[in-house]
């Protein structure tokens, strides 16, 4: 038999994704794969209704079906007071994570160098390799997750090509401050680097902290490669609705890509949610409200468990300190937390470079009850 690339073997399959097949199979409830188990907002639902049996059947336009483009550039400008052009500035993309993959290939060549804050979202790194690039980590310490500016420089006195930056910050929940995002910003122009960022959290930021998308910063445009997507801001992680927003020359590279990896995202589902991206402001106020609902529930469990953790800031996951329980590692507390207690998270080893095996990641996008019901199991940890 042939041998498949080597490339395949510097990097494994998702942990993430390999908990959720765990956590079916004992039937715990799943606190490792961020998702909801509550239903998107009715009105798209309805929306998806018509569109099924709208004439929305054949390929969408491969970088994004005009209505949606032009409500997306819309939903941004809303936000952010970015200026979109929805025909120059959008390539709409099978996910955040596909937005992630098209940034990397656009703005990368083989060898490149890209730095990556750890801890980081798993793909990442395999997103690095797949595009040739070579990951350049830079530690961000617990509890608040700063990063250490010197060595911050460090990495960027390699001349980088890219920097890939998580706001809010999956898994530790950091939400960057506009004073670091400035000082990314003058080292990456320094630099001359590509900022990539990855925002699919951008709605989900806790008072007081405020999220502040990248590229709106004074001079940023030039060099940012925004990747957002829709899975988190309306509960429909299973539509694979994202984008890459970014300057015309960058985009008209970017649509290449994209167009060689899957053509285009799903007809019937982008038409369907331009009603999401019409919602007005009070969806936001409530989706945020609710999520900090989650949170104050599902950390209130961890609070009587007694075991440390670092405060979400945004987005909606937790890692725990699991140290105390005695595991040998992060992967066998988590496999006994699956199997034995019904609640399934991630082992932290999956989000850092440097070796640390004391933490376990769990999201909170669940229905309260679930919570409770997680909540409850975990506390049979204290017998
Ligand atoms: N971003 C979510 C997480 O980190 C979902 C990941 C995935 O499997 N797409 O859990």
């Amino acid at each position: 038999m042939p041998i498949t690339s080597p490339r395949l073997n510097s990097f494994s399959e998702s942990v993430i994704r390999g908990m959720t097949r765990l956590s079916n199979q004992h039937n715990a409830i799943n606190l490792a794969q961020g998702f909801p188990d509550f239903d998107p907002p009715s009105e798209l639902l309805s929306a998806l209704h018509r569109a099924t049996d709208g004439p929305f059947h054949q390929y969408a336009m491969t970088w994004g079906a005009p209505r949606f483009r032009a409500a997306l550039a819309n939903k941004i400008t809303r936000f952010t007071g970015v200026p979109v052009d929805p025909a120059q500035h959008l390539v709409v993309t099978c996910g955040g994570t596909e937005a992630m993959m098209v940034a990397m290939m656009t703005a990368c060549s083989p060898g490149d160098e890209v730095i990556i804050f750890t801890p980081f979202y798993e793909n990442y790194v395999a997103d690095a390799i797949l595009s040739g690039a070579i990951p350049l980590f830079v530690r961000m310490q617990s509890p608040q997750f700063h990063y250490d500016i010197a060595e911050l420089r460090l990495a960027f006195a390699r001349r980088p090509k890219a920097i890939i930056l998580c706001n809010p910050s999956n898994p530790c929940g950091k939400v960057f401050t506009r004073v670091e995002l400035l000082e990314i910003l003058a080292l990456a122009e320094e630099c001359d680097t590509f900022v990539i960022t990855d925002e699919v959290y951008e709605h989900i930021v806790y008072t007081p902290f405020r999220h502040t998308t990248f590229c709106s910063l004074p001079g940023a445009w030039d060099r940012t490669i925004t990747c957002s997507s829709l899975s988190k801001t309306y509960s429909i992680t299973g539509w694979r609705l994202g984008y890459v927003l970014a300057p015309s020359a960058i985009i008209q590279q970017a649509r290449k890509v994209h167009d060689y990896l899957t053509i285009g995202a799903s007809a019937p589902l982008q038409e369907a949610a331009v009603t999401g991206l019409e919602f007005p402001d009070s969806y936001y106020h409530d989706l945020l409200k609710s999520y900090t609902s989650k949170r104050d529930v599902f950390l209130s469990y961890l609070k009587k468990l007694g075991l440390p953790y670092s405060e979400p800031q945004g987005a909606y996951f937790v890692l725990v300190d699991i140290s105390s329980l005695g595991f040998a590692n992060d992967t066998l507390a988590a496999e006994y937390l699956v199997r034995d207690i019904g609640v399934a998270g991630v082992p932290g080893s999956s989000f850092f470079q440097d070796p640390m095996n004391s933490l376990v990641r769990f999201h909170f996008a669940k229905q309260e009850t679930t919570l409770h019901e997680a909540g409850q199991r975990l506390l049979k940890l204290r017998e």
